[in-house]
């Protein structure tokens, strides 16, 4: 029988397992160094928060594995030898494989500061990581936060929650100024200026860590010269694909592991998946890497396909997101760039008193969305992505803005005054479709 093998025992791993034993009758191992148990990365956050024990953020119960045939093997697998096709493990013996699939997930970034690994310094990845965060903060009043993209406000959240004053170091002049444009930042950066406890750092950098006696942090050195005392520093400046023990060898490795359209690697029966894989060629303007749950989900069900019988290339199709800074939600569908291209034009409607923003960007001269981001207003998925795909034009998409509104009807809808704003700001006389004919479309 023909055993896959999967290291890594994420989102990516154990997908293209559930998806491998649904369709064949493989030998299935999937070896993480982890944990035994797979469990959700986005929820270690309200482990901490207190909201949830580690166990609930299992989404299978134990016998599940047993059940589905999928073999676990708690170890670190030290190297791979393609010829042979075996792995080397650190406690247990060789394992070999007919399929290798490497699900190795990241790490984050350290950039070589001063300091960064003295006690109390630390990134938030792992579960190892949550059980350090969680020494390290017993008891302590100060904490600096470096790096504003979600993992830093997650964490900065989770640390408010225990009382400790956070000071957030930002390297831009707004909120995760690689990803939002300004106006989306500046939304975000005032909302979080309302959480008392939450210091906000603007285009400042840390500079270096300083030890007591004990090499505990107790402050640090921002690039501008300025000393915080603390005795925690999140280092949360992103991730970047965990390929360490892989590179020197025969696989062919960038800053991930460079896979084909097909998530195969340069070597016969050798995948990758997730956060660690590099496509060689990007799908439209989809990133080479992109470091997200969902996709690694896609990548597991597509893999799993091809290793079954039915070749199948990854064609994860429009891009979307959503995250939570705090109790602001926000949704991205399509490509918003922090900064507009050459071609592209934008349409920001804002409400700042209540916190909302809607920030369409379409091409200059045909109209057609290009994508959406949207703060405090939910926006229904499946319609953006059915209007990005068929190049629909902004003027159709704001006449049609109460079928895209997902808010249930109690919320106060603000689709007259968007419809308004936009007529103003373009030239146009655009009527807003009445509900009748959109609740007919959508069949509700
Ligand atoms: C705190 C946090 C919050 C997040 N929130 C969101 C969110 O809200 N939405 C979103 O889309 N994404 C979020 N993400 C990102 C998302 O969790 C990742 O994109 C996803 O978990 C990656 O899955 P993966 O299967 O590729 O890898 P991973 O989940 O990283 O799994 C890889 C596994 O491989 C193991 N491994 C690696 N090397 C070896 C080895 N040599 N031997 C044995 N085992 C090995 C690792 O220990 C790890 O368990 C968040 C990430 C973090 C850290």
């Amino acid at each position: 029988m023909e055993h896959v093998v999967i290291i890594g025992n994420g989102i990516s791993g154990v997908t293209a397992a559930r998806h491998i034993r649904k369709n064949s009758d493989k030998r299935i191992t999937i070896i993480s160094s982890e944990t035994k148990y797979f469990f959700s990365r986005t929820a270690l956050m309200y482990v901490y928060m207190g909201h949830m024990p580690f166990k609930d953020t299992q989404p299978y119960e134990p016998n599940f594995w047993k059940k589905n045939r999928i073999e676990l093997v708690q170890d670190i697998v030290l190297s791979i030898d393609y010829d042979k096709k075996e792995l080397s493990l650190k406690d247990s013996s060789p394992i070999q494989y007919d399929q290798l699939i490497l699900a190795v997930g990241s790490k984050p970034n350290k950039f070589g500061w001063k300091g960064q690994d003295l006690s109390g310094v630390q990134g938030l990845y792992s579960k190892k990581d949550l059980d350090m965060m969680e020494e390290n903060t017993k008891g302590i009043t100060d904490a600096v936060i470096v790096g504003g993209g979600l993992i830093g406000v997650e964490m900065a959240e989770m640390l408010l929650t225990r009382n400790i004053n956070v000071t957030f170091l930002i390297r831009e002049n707004r909120f995760w100024g690689g990803v939002l444009p300004l106006e989306d930042g500046l939304l975000v950066k005032n909302h979080l200026k309302k959480h008392h406890g939450l210091t906000l750092r603007f285009e400042e950098e840390l500079e270096e860590v300083l030890p007591d006696q004990e090499l505990r942090v107790k402050e640090i050195i921002t690039k501008k010269g300025e000393h915080i005392s603390c005795q925690f520093v999140g280092l949360t400046a992103g991730v970047h694909p965990n390929v360490d023990f892989l590179k020197g060898g025969k696989l062919e490795v960038d800053k991930g592991i460079l896979v084909n359209s097909d998530l195969s690697t340069n070597i016969p029966d050798v995948y990758a998946i997730g956060d660690c894989a590099q496509f060689k060629q990007t799908n439209g303007e989809r990133k080479p890497i992109e470091q997200v749950w969902y996709t690694g989900r896609m990548m597991g069900e597509t893999l799993a396909l091809t290793l079954t019988g039915t070749p199948t290339d990854y064609n994860p199709g429009v891009w979307f997101n959503s995250a939570k800074f705090f109790d602001l939600e926000y949704q991205t569908y399509g490509w918003v760039w922090n900064e507009l291209k050459e071609d592209e034009e934008e349409f920001i409607w804002k409400n700042e008193e209540k916190e909302l923003l809607l920030h369409f960007v379409f091409n200059k001269e045909s109209h057609e969305l290009k994508g959406v981001n949207t703060f405090g207003i939910r926006l229904r998925h499946e319609l953006f992505d059915k209007w990005i795909k068929e190049k629909v034009s902004i003027e159709e998409v704001i006449k049609k803005l109460r079928m895209a509104n997902f808010d249930p009807e109690f919320y106060k809808r603000y689709e007259k005054e968007i419809v308004s704003d936009f007529n103003t700001k373009f030239s146009s006389n655009i009527q807003l479709a009445k509900n009748k004919w959109w609740k007919k479309a959508l069949n509700v």
